[in-house]
């Protein structure tokens, strides 16, 4: 997608450190943290929105939770940590390629 600030971090054309990278998904340091850990998950193949959800995007987000867990302790969450997915204007969403928030490494406030 041109334009997709996310797809050219997978693409590698803006450079970002991966924590962890597979054919499905990266995740990468959020560059603004709100919190002492705040990581994103970012599903290579772009869609914008939950409501655009299908079969295959619906596989590719069951992959990226499942993988999500596998991970939590090499990302250091192992104690919780907060999961946000972040839609449209209302929403907060800045970037406009379906991604999943991780925050954690400290007790996050309420909300
Ligand atoms: P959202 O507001 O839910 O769309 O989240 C977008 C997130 O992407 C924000 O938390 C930004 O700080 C983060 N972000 C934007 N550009 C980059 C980048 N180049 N590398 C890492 N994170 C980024
Ligand atoms: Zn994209």
């Amino acid at each position: 997608m041109e334009n997709c600030i996310f797809c050219k971090i997978v693409a590698g054309e803006i450079p970002s450190p991966r924590l962890y990278e597979d054919e499905k998904m990266i995740v990468i340091n959020d560059i603004e943290p709100k919190a002492k850990k705040h990581y994103l998950c970012i599903p290579k193949a772009h869609f914008a929105r939950l409501n655009e959800m299908d079969g295959e995007k619906a596989e590719t987000l069951k992959y990226c939770f499942e993988k999500i867990a596998e991970l939590e302790e090499t990302l250091g969450l192992s104690n919780g940590y907060r999961v946000m997915i972040n839609q449209g204007e209302d929403g907060g969403q800045t970037v406009a390629h379906l991604h999943i928030h991780l925050l954690g490494g400290e007790k996050l406030q309420d909300f």
